[in-house]
């Protein structure tokens, strides 16, 4: 399973905001251009992330991006749960549909899969991505 560009562009926000420091001001467009992906995919990410609650955008002096108490405290899983949907895995809903759909039992198995896979990250804390080594890979980037 390979996690969409989108949710990926969505964890790097989230682990460089982990760490941002206090007085610190991280925009949009620093933040794309220290993550290496386009503007455009980083401000949907930012849109995303703020209406599940994890990221604040504050205007002004002191704005920019910060992450909130729940984005602190979330777990990886319920980020990518959330980002990545429920969707099949494989195209069996497709145009045209797998005629083996009604009665398939991959179908299922890859449902368990895919549900195995969020559970695993439903235990990895934001928090703890940040730790060592990554921190320090996370700090050293500055804004292009
Ligand atoms: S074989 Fe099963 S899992 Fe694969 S596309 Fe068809 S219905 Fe979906």
């Amino acid at each position: 399973m390979r996690l969409t560009a989108f949710t990926d562009v969505s964890l790097r926000l989230v682990m460089r905001l982990a760490v941002t420091a206090e007085g610190e001001l991280l925009t949009t467009r620093n933040a794309a251009g220290m993550l290496a992906v386009p503007y455009t995919h980083m401000a949907k990410a930012v849109a995303a992330l703020s209406d599940m609650g994890l990221v604040e955008t504050r205007r002004g002096r002191h704005g920019g991006l910060r992450l909130t108490e729940e984005g602190r405290r979330t777990s990886v899983g319920t980020i990518v749960r959330a980002l990545e949907g429920g969707g099949d895995l494989a195209g069996c809903e497709a145009d045209p549909p797998c005629p083996l759909r009604a009665a398939c039992r991959l179908r299922g198995a890859l449902r368990d899969a895919r549900e195995a896979f969020y559970s695993s990250l439903d235990t990895v804390a934001v928090e703890s991505l940040v730790a060592p080594p990554t921190r320090g890979a996370l700090t050293l980037l500055r804004p292009e």
